[in-house]
C-alpha cells in the first residue's frame, strides 16, 4: 500500500468525488487544486482526449511539484463522425451554454438519424515530477435517445440510452460508477499503477 497524494487538475467537484473513491482504494489521496494551492487553468488545445488529459496533468504537476491526475472526457456519436468528441463541453457554442442547450442541439442534429449508436470516452492521465506520464482509457457504449429522461448524473446523461433501456441519468451514483467510461478508466489506471508497483 502506498501513501501518495495526487492533485486533481480540475475544478469539478463531481470528478473529485469519483477519483477519491476509486484511487483511495490504492492508498492514494486525491486533493483539489485549491487544497494544493495551485490555480492554473490549462488550455485544452489537443485534438484527442489523451492529449488534453496529459496537457492538464502536466500543467498542474509543474505548478505544484506534486503528482497530478486529470480526466478528459466526452461523448462521441457514430452518425456525427465522433462529434462532439473533445468539444463536448463547448458543443453548439461556447462554455457559457447550459447542458440543456447542448442536449437540445444534439437532439436537433440527430433528428432524422436512424443509427443512434454513441459512446462516452474518458482518458485519465497521471503526471509525475520525474517526467513519467501514465494514461488510461475507459469507454461506455449506448445510444442517443429521442427524448431526455432522468435527473441524475450531468451533461448528456438524460439522453444517453443504455443497453438495458435506462437512460444514464436514471442510474444512482454507484450504478453509474460501475459502468461508466470514467469508472472504467479509473479501474484501468488502478491496474496500471498496481502493475507499476510490482516492477
Ligand atoms: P471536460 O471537463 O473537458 O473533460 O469535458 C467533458 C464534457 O463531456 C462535459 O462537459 C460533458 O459535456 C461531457 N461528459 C463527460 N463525461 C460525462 C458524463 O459522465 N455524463 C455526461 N456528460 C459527460
Amino acid at each position: 500500500m502506498r501513501d501518495e497524494r495526487f492533485v486533481l487538475a480540475s475544478h469539478n467537484p463531481g470528478k473529485l468525488a469519483e477519483m477519491r473513491d476509486i484511487l483511495g482504494e490504492l492508498g492514494i489521496r486525491v486533493i483539489s487544486q485549491r487544497e494544493a494551492g495551485v490555480d492554473v487553468e490549462p488550455e485544452e488545445t489537443g485534438e484527442t482526449f489523451e492529449e488534453n488529459a496529459v496537457i492538464k496533468a502536466v500543467a498542474v504537476m509543474k505548478a505544484c511539484g506534486l503528482p497530478a491526475v486529470a480526466d478528459d472526457s466526452g461523448l462521441a456519436v457514430d452518425a456525427l463522425g465522433g462529434a462532439p468528441g473533445v468539444y463536448s463541453a463547448r458543443y453548439g457554442g461556447g462554455h457559457d451554454r447550459s447542458d440543456a442547450d447542448r442536449n437540445a442541439f444534439l437532439l436537433k442534429n440527430m433528428e432524422n438519424e436512424e443509427h443512434r449508436g454513441a459512446k462516452y470516452v474518458s482518458v485519465i492521465a497521471v503526471a509525475y515530477p520525474d517526467g513519467r506520464v501514465i494514461t488510461a482509457r475507459g469507454e461506455c457504449r449506448g445510444e442517443i435517445a429521442r427524448e431526455e429522461k432522468g435527473a441524475g448524473g450531468f451533461g448528456y446523461d438524460p439522453l444517453f440510452l443504455l443497453p438495458d433501456g435506462r437512460h444514464m441519468a436514471e442510474l444512482s451514483k454507484e450504478e453509474k460508477n460501475r459502468i461508466s467510461h470514467r469508472g472504467n478508466a479509473l479501474r484501468e489506471l488502478k491496474r496500471k499503477l498496481t502493475e507499476q508497483d510490482q516492477k
